[in-house]
């Protein structure tokens, strides 16, 4: 078996454990399992940042802009320097299955924040995107956790905003598109949470329009 990250040759130990358990195929090696940091303990809790003692500065500040808007983000993995090489490869190379290998801690997190079936919101591209791209990310996500998509959203093409007039462009900063209502709680799935605001122009809107409580669950903090 080979490590889907860095393709080496994954040496399965034999142990009485394995023997007796029937190994599952294991899909990646024991260092590039390491280099990927997962967050245990969050610094703030409500988005995951993790070199702050409580709510953090910017959360504040989110609060103080869009109150109430999100509940909070789960993240799975720090974005350090290996995970950025794996997102280069996964999302701007096409290499689809390389975040499979990761499936097993993705999981556990999501189970472990978000015990309830609440409906998973896939995070739209802009056709453009779309189509450099292959896929989306955020469903490539929800595909992971094994669990159904919902699309209550489109994306406004990057070119239709550049054409309008310049105080339409500011007018219309959001760059989503509410195209269902829905009145139960929500989990919005991304890849990475970097300022939030992305999120957080989506959950205004599910907001807006009556969703009680949008929560939000990236891979990378
Ligand atoms: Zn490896
Ligand atoms: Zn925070």
């Amino acid at each position: 078996m080979k490590c889907l990250v860095c393709l080496n040759t994954i040496e399965p130990q034999v142990t009485w454990e394995i023997f007796l358990q029937l190994p599952e195929k294991d899909k990646l090696c024991s260092d590039c399992s390491h280099r990927m940091e997962r967050i245990t303990k969050p610094g703030c809790p409500r988005c995951f940042r993790t070199d702050s003692i409580g709510v953090c500065y910017d959360c504040e500040r989110w609060e103080e802009s869009h109150e109430g808007v999100l509940e909070k983000n789960v993240s799975v993995f720090r974005y350090n320097d290996f995970s950025k090489e794996v997102v280069a490869r996964w999302k701007y190379r096409g290499d689809y299955v390389l975040m499979e290998a990761y499936q097993k801690d993705i999981l556990k997190t999501f189970t472990l924040h978000y015990p309830e079936p609440i409906p998973l919101i896939v995070i739209p591209l802009s056709e453009t995107r779309l189509h450099e791209r292959g896929f989306n990310q955020s469903e490539a996500i929800i595909q992971l956790l094994q669990r159904e998509s919902h699309q209550l959203l489109t994306r406004m093409g990057t070119q239709k905003q550049s054409k309008k007039h310049r105080s339409a462009r500011i007018q219309s900063t959001n760059p989503f598109r509410l195209t269902k209502v829905i009145h139960d709680p929500v989990i919005l799935i991304d890849d990475i949470y970097t300022t939030g605001s992305t999120l957080r122009h989506a959950a205004s809107l599910l907001k807006k329009e009556g969703c009680p409580q949008v929560y939000a669950f990236t891979l990378f903090r």
